[in-house]
């Protein structure tokens, strides 16, 4: 049996070309919740991540439009919130898909913080952009009134407010997660954590944390939270089957087992999407590095397949001190997306 944090990107949470309802959402979460009670009926121990990007950048949004009859709130608010839409509704709809499966589960979301260095060097250069675009009239009327930062997309057209992305140092609820767990709760429940990363907190006195208006990337936070709580897996669910080489390219290979040592090669190369799956990578690597056993990346339809070795990227901590066999160079670079 393995304690397994399976990490959900966007696109398990709601479809990537939907109009953003929430019926679509909770359709989208009763597929990927079948997938979900297959670790659990597989005998495994179960606990659950998330991202939040669309549902805060709604947020925000209804916030933003709201201003003139309910005070807008905090973005690290807005954080908090997507938590507990997100958790309610991986909470539904997996807790009826475990009990479908035969194996029924409280699922139990934590709304979770997490803590970031104030010195954190992401703070001076924020380069995260969230919410929706804005006309530069706009932009420099909202970098005044809310001293937002913002910034000019000229690819897409338009202006951005742009955030801080700190690196999660620690879970601030792990440590009682994880003595649950250890106490045997895992048999009865599911915990769902450190949704969108958590909410950033840092110090602030000696007893007490203030919320800080930053994204903590998501996958960067289960690496964190996985460690915390003493997961031998962790396995980064997005909307591609793995990690390419040559992503996007006609050389294009997709990766399957493959060393520490090689991956980070293929990270060091530039191989992986700054924004996108270059994080995933990160965090797989980290995971690993940090007393992991093995670490996967891949898409919901190959979930039980990566667990048992035979689809994703897969990573395996004993394989981490001999070096893979010489990687192939990786020959293209176009094609990288965010
Ligand atoms: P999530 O919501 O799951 O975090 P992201 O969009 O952040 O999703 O990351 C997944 C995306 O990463 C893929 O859809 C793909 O377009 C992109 N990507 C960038 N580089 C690579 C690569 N080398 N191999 C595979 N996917 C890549
Ligand atoms: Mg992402």
């Amino acid at each position: 049996m393995s304690r397994i944090l399976v990490a959900l990107g966007g696109n398990a949470i709601e479809p990537a070309h939907g109009t953003g309802t929430w019926a679509e959402a909770t359709a989208q979460m009763r597929r990927t919740s079948r997938s979900l009670a297959a670790v659990v009926t597989a005998g495994h121990e179960l606990v659950v991540s998330h991202g939040n990007g669309p549902q805060v950048g709604n947020l925000l949004r209804e916030a933003e439009l709201g201003a003139k009859e309910v005070p807008m709130p905090p973005m690290y608010v807005a954080g908090a919130e997507s938590e507990g839409q997100i958790g309610f509704l991986i909470a539904q709809e997996l807790s009826a898909a475990l009990a479908r499966a035969g194996v029924p589960r409280t699922v139990v979301p934590v709304v979770s913080r997490t803590e970031v260095e104030r010195h954190d060097p992401a703070f001076r250069k924020p380069s995260k952009p969230v919410g929706r675009f804005y006309t530069e009239r706009e932009a420099r009327d909202l970098a005044e009134r809310e001293r937002w930062t913002m910034r000019p997309d000229p690819r897409r057209g338009g202006w951005r407010r742009v955030v801080p992305s700190p690196i999660p140092r620690r879970w601030l609820e792990g440590d009682a997660v994880r003595k649950a767990l250890d106490a045997g709760l895992g048999a009865s429940c599911v915990f769902v954590v450190t949704g969108g990363g958590g909410v950033p907190v840092v110090r602030a006195g000696s007893t007490g944390w203030a919320g800080v208006d930053a994204v903590i990337d998501k996958d960067r936070a289960a690496a964190v939270a996985g460690r915390q709580l003493g997961c031998d897996t962790l396995v980064i669910v997005t909307d591609v089957p793995g990690a390419a080489v040559g992503f996007g390219t006609p050389h294009e290979r997709w990766l399957g087992e493959i060393s520490p040592h090689e991956l980070q090669g293929y990270f060091d190369a530039g191989e992986f999407g700054a924004g996108s799956m270059g994080p995933k990578v990160e965090s797989v690597l980290e995971f690993i590095r940090t007393g992991g056993r093995r670490a996967v990346i891949t898409d919901i339809p190959s979930l039980s397949r990566g667990l048992s070795g035979r689809a994703g990227t897969r990573l395996d901590a004993r394989r981490a001190r001999t070096p893979g066999p010489p990687s192939r160079r990786p020959t293209a670079r176009a094609g990288r997306r965010a």
